[in-house]
């Protein structure tokens, strides 16, 4: 695997590539790599194909000047699960690199409607944020394909709505959400759990498996009340439980055959935020 730190090694690099002929296939993360990203740079791979793999942890989507202090870092051990997992390439910038003049001079998106619900109404300036590095970074890489995980499933919405606005045609590519053993989501941000949280951090996705199984005989205000109460109970402050169209995120009230539908949730358990969807 070859790591790069500079725009201006990487980019005439991938250019030789791309004049091969050869597919650019790109993941971007902000590292604390677990099975969740490798899973993506596993589907990332194939013929003729160069895999890469951004490390950056963007300070800007972070509204939480306390979160993104506490993000975890782990280059060493990601770089070693990236080599492990086949990646070609890794870019690893610094903010200097991604934004020479300052991310307040970089250009910015308005997703509409995506960013006044669930994320972009709990985070302001989150997919502000997001839109700024994945257009940094989608400038620099200039992939054909674009690998993104389920498990951020708005921001997925958000991306899509990003690449229409720049007018790509990048492929973007969802992949499913890889759990630990007993359903938790797999995360960065669960490192960070005790031992007791983490015996209970399952719970989120029981209420997104009973809000699925339970779709046929009740409706979703009740299910919704059911799950928010036992998270409370359990110890865990809920932000949202919410059920919504999964092809334009409008919010929905109740269920609806009629539709393609996603639960999504978001609960803190301590002072970590756990995310998490699921389609019905
Ligand atoms: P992050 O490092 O959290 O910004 O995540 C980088 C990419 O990995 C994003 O596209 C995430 O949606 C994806 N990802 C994170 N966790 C998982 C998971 N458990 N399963 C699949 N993809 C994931």
């Amino acid at each position: 695997m070859i790591i790069f730190k500079k725009v201006a090694d990487i980019q005439p690099y991938l250019l030789k590539i791309k004049e091969k002929g050869q597919i650019i296939s790109f993941v971007p993360t902000m590292g604390a790599l677990h099975q969740g990203h490798i899973s993506l740079v596993q589907n990332a791979q194939g013929e003729d194909t160069i895999t890469v793999a951004s490390i950056f942890v963007n300070p800007t989507q972070f509204n939480d000047k306390k979160d993104y202090e506490k993000y975890p870092i782990s280059v060493e051990d990601d770089i070693t699960m990236l080599i492990d997992a086949g990646c070609d390439i890794l870019f690893l910038p610094s903010v200097e690199e991604m934004y020479p003049e300052g991310a307040d001079k970089m250009p910015t998106y308005d997703f509409g409607y995506l960013d006044t619900i669930l994320e972009g109404k709990e985070r302001p300036g989150h997919f502000e944020g997001v839109g700024q590095v994945v257009a940094r970074l989608l400038d620099i890489v200039q992939p054909h394909k674009l690998y993104m995980g389920q498990k951020d499933y708005q921001q997925c919405m958000v991306v899509k709505n990003l690449l229409r606005q720049l007018g790509l045609n990048t492929e973007l590519i969802i992949c499913a959400t890889q759990r630990e053993p007993d359903g938790l989501a797999m995360s960065s941000r669960n490192r960070r759990l005790t031992e007791f949280q983490r015996a209970k951090a399952m719970l989120l996705y029981q209420c997104l498996v009973s809000i699925k199984t339970k779709q046929t005989d009740s409706s979703f205000s009740t299910v919704q009340k059911e799950c928010i109460d036992i998270l409370k109970d359990k110890g865990f402050v809920p932000e949202y439980v919410s059920l919504a169209d999964a092809d334009d995120l409008t919010l929905l009230e109740e269920y609806d055959a009629n539709r393609n539908m996603v639960a999504l949730v978001v609960a803190w358990l301590g002072d970590v935020r756990l995310i998490d969807n699921m389609l019905l």
